[in-house]
């Protein structure tokens, strides 16, 4: 079958990866984009929820974003989300520092993880099983 009949015979969800098809693999159990995870369409709200909760602006969460995760329109997504954020509408002509604030002391190990983190560490355990094959 070639290409376009390929294309063809894919279901919507599916035909949004075809351009970046050459480049996705899996473990078996979780799909990449190179060494990044590919998030499924329905949990990409939730994923912006907690990349926003950490990095206010666009730049930055789209950086972030970037290094540990994607989808197929991410970036888009990423613009959208803080364009609809009312907080960040509210104060983005704010240029002024925020005063730097410590977070306490957690008490017991991995109290506080960053979701940075822990994507991290799914793709390097991930790693780890698909070298170990
Ligand atoms: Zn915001």
């Amino acid at each position: 079958m070639d290409g376009s009949k390929k294309f063809k015979s894919l279901s919507p969800t599916l035909c949004r990866y075809w351009t970046f098809r050459h480049l996705l693999s899996t473990d078996g159990q979780l799909l990449f984009y190179t060494n990044r995870l590919v998030v499924p369409a329905a949990c990409c709200n939730n994923i912006l929820q907690i990349l926003h909760a950490a990095y206010s602006g666009t730049t930055k969460m789209k950086q972030v974003a970037r290094q540990v995760v994607f989808w197929p329109g991410m970036s888009t997504q990423v613009e959208a989300y803080i364009a609809q954020c009312q907080t960040c509408q509210r104060y983005q002509t704010n240029n002024s520092k925020e005063t730097l604030q410590l977070l306490p002391l957690t008490t017991r190990p991995f109290q506080r993880v960053s979701i940075l983190n822990c994507i991290r560490l799914i793709l390097m355990l991930a790693g780890n099983r698909t070298h170990s094959k």
